[in-house]
């Protein structure tokens, strides 16, 4: 399984869209790893794991072709993830009525939502998934499980599994709450990127990792059975006010063996 990092920026993106922030005006001053745009990913060239604003952006900057992606997975609907309207152009005028278009997968807020965005999104096809509930997916196994995060609907974080191999895409989410840990007792993963929005600086907001929790979150996966000393640890959706420069983070997570994420990483499992 190859999974490709198009972006690994929290909602407001690294330089972050209006901020003024060391991080920030470190990354518009040097770019490199320090740019992310907002979070998602690519599996095998095939699977979209959330459709955000800057889709289009990471399409030309990573050299991707989106009418390769015949399956779309969400995570939830915040609009750092989920960004219907880039829909309407799979349709007249832009590409014939005939044109295969990919599958849609998600939450009710998710699909749901495509209704009234623009004239056609009403055609394209999409499927409800549910947290616990393992579906098939262009040939993977994916498995949703309950994020901890935008509370009014069921957001997700997906387990995929395909060739014997198990990866977790881990964002967006604080620490998992009871239901979840209970299922992940005994799940062995190969691979894992987990949400790391706050870095440094934690916040009230209980929906996002800081460092210093994801280092607990990854050591309770390891009491637990999930990660092993073989298993990727990888981190995503930075953001700019978690007051840490990608630098910063590695020297954070390097003692701990964790890979901090940026936009064109490819994890091959
Ligand atoms: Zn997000
Ligand atoms: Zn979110």
């Amino acid at each position: 399984m190859r999974i490709l990092l198009t972006g690994t920026g929290a909602a407001d993106g690294i330089p972050g869209y209006f901020q003024t922030d060391r991080v920030s005006e470190l990354a518009r001053a040097h770019g490199g790893k320090d740019v992310r745009y907002r979070s998602g990913a690519v599996v095998d060239g095939v699977l979209k794991i959330d459709w955000g604003p800057d889709t289009f952006a990471c399409a030309q900057r990573l050299g991707l072709r989106p009418r390769d992606w015949t399956h779309v997975l969400f995570t939830h609907s915040h609009d750092d993830h989920y960004a219907p309207r880039e829909f309407q152009y799979l349709f007249p005028p832009f590409l014939p009525m005939e044109t295969e278009r990919p599958l849609i997968y998600g939450n009710a807020a998710v699909v749901d939502g495509f209704a009234g965005q623009f004239e056609e999104a009403s055609l394209l096809e999409r499927f409800l998934i549910r947290s616990f509930e393992p579906v098939e997916v262009a040939g993977y196994r994916v498995t949703p499980i309950h994020a901890y995060h935008k509370l009014d609907e069921d957001s997700l974080n997906l387990i995929l599994e395909k060739d014997g191999k198990r990866f977790l895409y881990g964002t967006d989410t604080g620490v998992y709450q009871d239901d979840t840990w209970e299922f992940l007792e005994g799940v062995a993963l190969d691979g894992i990127v987990l949400d790391c929005t706050d870095g440094f600086q934690a916040t009230e907001y209980w929906g996002h990792l800081s460092c210093e929790e994801l280092l607990r979150v990854v050591d309770r996966l390891a009491k637990i059975g999930c990660v092993g000393s073989e298993t990727f640890v990888g981190t995503t959706h930075h953001g700019a006010l978690g007051g840490a420069t990608h630098e910063e983070l590695e020297r954070f997570f390097e003692p701990h063996g964790i890979h901090v994420g940026y936009d064109g990483m490819l994890i091959e499992l």
